[in-house]
């Protein structure tokens, strides 16, 4: 793609490692061209320890905007200068805004898992969920979700070391949102899950199992599953996860993970550029140019 730089174009990055396969560079230079905006984004392999460096190199370079990814998320939120509501209660962030030298921390993954929802015909308002997760992506979703209104929240995840994170963030959302019915289980407990599951409005898989090299695996037997249940994944590699085919064979309505991936992106650029990020035009232009 043509792309004229100019000694005033705006810069952008990705922070994290690796970013070699990231899709970013390409979203973003795509919807700045449509959109005729002067800028440029560029991703830069920086590993945690590298962190406070590259943040000092945002102020320095005067950098106008950064999203983080894996593994500097949780550094980043402790490097900025102000974080947003939901990033404050999350302790990560993927979005540096730099406003007028003051580096501001925001976390649009759960607001793009709710808008993939909603892109889907669901309202998160008053409704349950199970969330199997409590890591990264997890724990985005599950503060989001009862930032946005949901009625119950009830994660589940095996016993390893993010189950200590689960019981975290059930005690920052009760401190935050008291009103949300938030409860952990351990994923062993398969009775447990399939009752949750039974009362629940939306389940979601928020780990890293149904991506590759995990796919073709799932963590719910489809025995518990029903036509009724919205059905939700973060994977978005590949882009139905094994989970995703056994409730679209069911009848459920579903959201795999590349919608929560275009919706987070485009809450970004939103907060990059005070526009919406042409969207439609990017995925016609994505499935022409077969980027994954
Ligand atoms: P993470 O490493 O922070 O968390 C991993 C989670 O998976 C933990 O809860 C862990 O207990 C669980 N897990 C791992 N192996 C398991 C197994 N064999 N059985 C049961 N549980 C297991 O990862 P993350 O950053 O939260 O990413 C999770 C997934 O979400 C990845 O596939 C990632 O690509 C995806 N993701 C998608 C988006 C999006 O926009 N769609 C954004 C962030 C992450």
């Amino acid at each position: 793609m043509e792309k004229h730089i100019s000694g005033t174009t705006g810069l952008f990055t990705l922070l994290g490692s690796p970013v070699g396969h990231s899709g970013s560079p390409a979203m973003y230079n795509f919807s700045f061209k449509q959109q005729g905006l002067d800028y440029a984004y560029l991703a830069f392999d920086i590993k945690k320890d590298q962190m406070s460096e590259a943040i000092d190199a945002l102020r320095l370079f005067k950098v106008r905007g950064s999203n983080v990814t894996m593994p500097c998320k949780s550094i980043a939120a402790t490097l900025v200068d102000e974080l947003s509501p939901a990033a404050e209660i999350v302790g990560a962030i993927n979005v540096i805004v730099n406003d007028n030298g003051k580096l501001i921390g925001h976390i649009t993954d759960g607001v793009g898992f709710v808008r993939n929802l909603k892109e889907n015909g669901i309202d998160i308002v008053d409704k349950k969920l199970v969330v199997i997760g409590a890591g990264g992506a997890a724990t985005a979703l599950e503060v989001q979700c009862a930032l946005d209104g949901a009625r119950a929240i009830t994660i589940f995840n095996r016993d390893d070391n993010f189950y200590a994170n689960a019981e975290n963030t059930q005690k920052k959302i009760k401190h935050a949102k008291p009103n949300v019915d938030i409860n952990v289980y351990h994923l062993e407990d398969q009775n447990k899950l399939k009752t949750e599951i039974n009362s629940a409005d939306i389940l979601v898989n928020a780990t890293t199992v149904g991506m590759k090299p995990l796919d073709n695996q799932t963590l719910v037997d489809s025995s518990y599953l029903r036509a009724d249940l919205v059905v939700a994944d973060t994977v978005y590699n590949p882009l139905k996860t094994k989970l995703i085919e056994d409730a679209e064979a069911l009848g459920c309505t579903v959201a795999p993970g590349k919608g929560m991936l275009l919706w987070q992106g485009d809450a970004a650029y939103k907060l990059f550029t005070g526009k919406n990020m042409p969207t439609a035009e990017y995925q016609a232009y994505e499935a022409q140019q077969n980027i994954d």
